[in-house]
């Protein structure tokens, strides 16, 4: 079922989980995620974010995803990552998106806190969820995503960002990066707990590729119910053409696309298993 990410995330934030947020550019992309909700039963969030509109069209997107979810169990939402326009926001509502996030975080507090409120206002008419971000998340290596300053997340200023604009969830920062880690991840779970102790929210997780289990783990037992998940992917399968290419380097365009599906899939499902509930 398509679904918008408060009752996915409230669901989470009660079970001791996080729904996987995987980014989606093309019909390889989602159909991975489709697969792989399909196969584990788990619910799990498109992500598709402004930058990727070169690749697709947002209607294109909320059309494939429907028809490719028909018959599914288990929830989907369909949500617009990282956005910093708030006209693109709106279209993708227009269009069909269950969920949105506004990323404010170059802006000043207030300034964040206010554009952050009125695509809240906007997105509550229609049903759609919003996630904004707080702080700065830090670049790491082969991401696609612009370049930022880290700032942790100040648990004061979490607090009254959250009652101020009314958010379903917020991203935190916190030590991870976009992109793969340059070096050991320093993670503060500290950070996040001290947030979470701050204002009771659903937090987002952004930069789960490379994050170990351990530190996922004890971001999930810290509120973390949403986690995103893109670079791996993506390296996963680029790494595979390159090695069907080495080997066959008339490999048809055909071959490549229903490998690019599968291995995309097991890299989700590989982060799905990782943000379950410790057995
Ligand atoms: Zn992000």
């Amino acid at each position: 079922m398509i679904t918008n990410l408060k009752g996915l995330l409230e669901a989470a934030k009660n079970g001791k989980y996080a729904v996987g947020a995987f980014n989606v550019y093309n019909y390889e992309t989602i159909k991975a995620v489709i697969e792989a909700v399909k196969e584990t039963r788990r619910p799990a969030i498109i992500a598709f974010g402004e930058k990727y509109l070169e690749n697709m069209a947002l209607k294109e997107v909320v059309n494939l995803v429907r028809t490719m979810s028909i018959g599914l169990d288990s929830d989907i939402a369909i949500h617009l990552d990282h956005t910093k326009n708030v006209d693109v926001i709106k279209k993708a509502i227009d269009a069909g998106f269950t969920s949105v996030m506004f990323d404010g975080s170059a802006l000043s507090f207030e300034e964040n806190m206010a554009q952050t409120k009125e695509v809240v206002d906007y997105a509550h008419k229609f049903n759609v969820s919003v996630e904004a971000e707080l702080g700065c998340i830090q670049l790491g290596d082969h991401s696609n995503e612009d370049e930022g300053n880290e700032i942790y997340t100040d648990p004061l200023q979490a607090r009254t960002f959250v009652l101020e604009t009314g958010v379903d969830c917020l991203a935190v920062s916190i030590g991870t990066v976009h992109g793969m880690y340059k070096g050991v991840p320093k993670i503060s779970v500290e950070r996040l707990k001290e947030i979470n102790q701050a204002i009771q929210i659903p937090f987002v997780l952004h930069g789960g590729s490379g994050t170990p289990l351990s530190t996922i783990q004890a971001c999930i037992q810290e509120g973390i119910t949403k986690i995103n998940v893109n670079t791996e992917v993506s390296m996963t399968v680029v790494a595979e053409f390159s090695k069907m290419i080495a080997k066959n380097p008339q490999a048809h365009f055909s071959n490549l696309s229903t490998k690019a599906t599968e291995v995309a899939k097991q890299t989700v499902i590989k982060y799905m298993d990782m943000f379950s509930p410790i057995q």
